[in-house]
Formats: structure tokens, sequence, C-alpha cells
């Protein structure tokens, strides 16, 4: 491991946490489809229980934990799983921070599940520091950061939050949901987050057949806390879901360059068309946080939104007309979706702070050709 840890993030995602494996040498690790391991002497096994831990997700674990140049890596049955965990460091009285923009589950389970645990949560624009500052309570123990946003793409200056925070006085940690960028584009714990959590069901997945959670971390006592909680809670992916997961991982490098540069031709294809009223892509220097991303990110990742003219009848009307774009809720898959966040993904934000413009487009690019893709938006706005 130690030696490998010293190699690029390319080399990283294809061997880190997965020497050929100890028992028949496989390449790939095998999924150990098992609930309990036979013990030689009593307690004497390096795993006794699959939900504690199963050397699938074991490899996982250190393969994500390397990618994002952290000491831990832990895996959850689902993002949302994995957010919660973290959720769980909280004791009632605790405030939670977050992004204005957070990912609606995110600004589910802080609204309507740990609110009635005594746990507050309150939001503030991200990339307006003297706004964050403002913000930060007495009873403040966590920045919820989620940079760049869904579906608003905006992005959060993370070194300058954590710098922030450096000047308060109170423990508060900063939590970074990395699912957008994921850490071939950006690594959070390297510029002052604590804490990083990803929906492995999008980027790192990679390929829209599974659902994952990760949390990554460096702090040894943090992560005694929360690798307690993974077993005592229980919320642990399956051995072929991580598998599927450390597979996708493989390619991640690849897929988001490609990602990336697809989305970059079709933003700048959508800025120049007459039906498009505002195109919002990071990669762009009409985007208000440009400067920020071009120095936190190495890319600028596959999301793209839109706002049409023609209002929300246009803006379903395009969504619907797509033949190579499906019309999907999701992200991060190799093949490109389309769809309407007001009505689809982001409905559980309506008439709050939150919600989102109705004649607002969400794209997530896939890996196709770029000009087969922009000749099908062609074809949906005509
Ligand atoms: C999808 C998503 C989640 C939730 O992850 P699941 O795997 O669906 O539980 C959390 N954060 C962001 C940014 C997401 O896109």
């Amino acid at each position: 491991m130690h030696t490998i840890r010293r190699m690029n993030f390319e080399t990283l995602a294809i061997h880190a946490g997965q020497p050929p494996d100890p028992a028949y040498g496989a390449v790939m690790t095998p999924i150990y489809q098992t609930s309990t391991y036979a013990q030689k002497k009593m307690g004497e096994a390096a795993y006794d229980y699959a939900r504690t831990a199963n050397p699938t997700r074991t490899a996982l674990q250190d393969c994500i934990a390397a990618l994002e140049g952290g000491k831990h890596g832990l895996a959850f049955a689902s993002g949302m799983a994995a957010i919660d965990c973290v959720l769980r460091l909280l004791k009632p009285g605790d405030h939670v921070l977050a992004s204005n923009d957070v990912y609606g589950g995110t600004y589910r389970i802080f609204k309507r599940v740990y609110e009635d645990y005594g746990v507050q949560a309150s939001f503030v624009e991200m990339s307006d520091l003297d706004a964050v500052r403002a913000a930060i309570q007495p009873n403040t123990r966590m920045i919820w950061i989620e940079t760049p946003t869904n579906p608003l793409l905006k992005v959060a200056d993370i070194a300058a939050i954590a710098r922030l925070r450096d000047g308060v006085s109170r423990p508060v940690q900063i939590v970074v949901d990395n699912t957008f960028a994921s850490p071939y584009l950006q690594k959070p714990l390297r510029l002052g987050a604590d804490i990083v959590v990803h929906s492995a069901t999008k980027y790192l997945g990679g390929h829209s057949d599974v659902v994952n959670g990760l949390i990554i971390l460096n702090d040894d006592a943090t992560f005694a806390r929360l690798k307690f909680l993974q077993n005592a809670v229980g919320a642990v992916p399956g051995p072929f879901d991580c598998f599927l997961v450390l597979r996708g991982i493989k390619t991640l490098h690849v897929r988001m360059e490609r990602h990336s540069a697809n989305a970059m031709k079709i933003a700048t294809w959508l800025q120049g068309h007459p039906k498009v009223a505002q195109v919002i892509y990071p990669g762009l220097p009409s985007h208000p946080q440009h400067e920020i991303a071009k120095r936190q990110m190495c890319a600028f990742g596959g999301m793209i939104s839109f706002i049409v003219k023609g209002g929300p009848e246009e803006a379903r009307r395009v969504a619907e007309g797509t033949k190579l774009f499906a019309l999907a809720e999701s992200l991060g898959g190799v093949e490109s979706l389309i769809e309407v966040p007001a009505a689809m993904t982001h409905m559980s934000v309506a008439n709050s702070p939150l919600e989102v413009n109705p004649a607002l487009i969400r794209l997530s690019v896939g890996i196709e050709h770029a000009d087969d893709l922009i000749a099908d938006l062609k074809q949906a706005l005509g």
C-alpha cells in the first residue's frame, strides 16, 4: 500500500487497495459474497462478520482513501447513508451551516430527519465568504459544502472557508460533498476540509448500475467514531456493489477528462443558441466563480445547467424532445441525461429557499461523441 500510495492518480485508481488476491492471486478483487468467516481460534481472524467488515469493501475503502489523499475510507449502502453517518457526529443543540443549494436529499435529511433530533441546519450562499462568516453561530459544529452545487453549479472556495474556520475558537468540521467533482477534479482534504462524502452512485460508479456512498477523512479519532457507527447502525454496502464501484473507479480519470471536454464544447455551443437565455458551467469565463473553479479543480466536470427563454413549457418540450440524452434523474454515468430539476429531482424543495427556476434544464453530459450530443440538443431546441 505504501509504495503505491505515492503514485499518480491514474495508477492509484487501478491499483490502490487492490493487490492480487492473497487466496489465489486473482487480479480482480473477488466479490466476497459471505456473511461470516471461519475462525482458526476464537477471536483470531482478520474478518469475523460481514456487517463489520468484508474484504471487497476494504479494497474499495482503501482505494477511495488513496484517491482523495486521505488516511481512512468508509463505504455505505448509498450516498445518503454516508451523509447520515457523518451527521451522527452531531448532538442535540448543534448547528450545521450548509450551502443554500445542497442536494435535495441532503436538505431533506437536515430539515425532516435531524431537526426532529434537535440538530439545527441553516443555509447560506457558500460562494459569499462574508455571508458564511456572518452565519456561523456559537453552536455551529459543521460547515457542509457542496461544490459545484446541484443544479446551479455554484462554486465555493474550500480553502478560503477552511481558513475562515481556523479563526473560530470552537471545533467546526468542514465537510465537502465531492460527488459532482470526483477526486479526479478536486481534492477537498488537501484544501483544508476535514471530511469528504460521496454519492458513488454518480461519477465514481460511473455506469448508472449501482447505489453506493463513501466517506474519506484523516483524523483517527473521528474515523474510529464513524467506523463504530458504520457497524453499529449497519447501512453497509453489499460486496457486489463494492466490486462495481471499484471497477468504475478504474476508468474514473479517463471518463472525467471526456465528460469535461464534452461539457466544455456543449456549454460553449449552447451559449450561442438564440433560444437559450443563460448557460451555467464553471468552465465558462462568464461563470461568477470561474476563477475559483480554475484554482481548485483541474477540469470543470460534466454537469451543465441552462435556462431556456421560452419558460417552463419550453423546458419540458426540450427535455422530452431529445433522442440521445435520456430524460432521467441521476447523473455521472457514461450516457448523457437531461432533466428539468424543478419538476423532477428538486420537487422536494419547491416553495423553499432552494426552489429552482422552472425553465432551467440540467444536463449530465456523458462520454459519447460531442458532435452527436450537440446535434441532438440542436434538434430538440429547434
Ligand atoms: C445523489 C447525490 C447524493 C445522494 O446519494 P445517493 O447515492 O443517491 O444516496 C448526495 N449528494 C449529491 C451531490 C448527490 O448528487
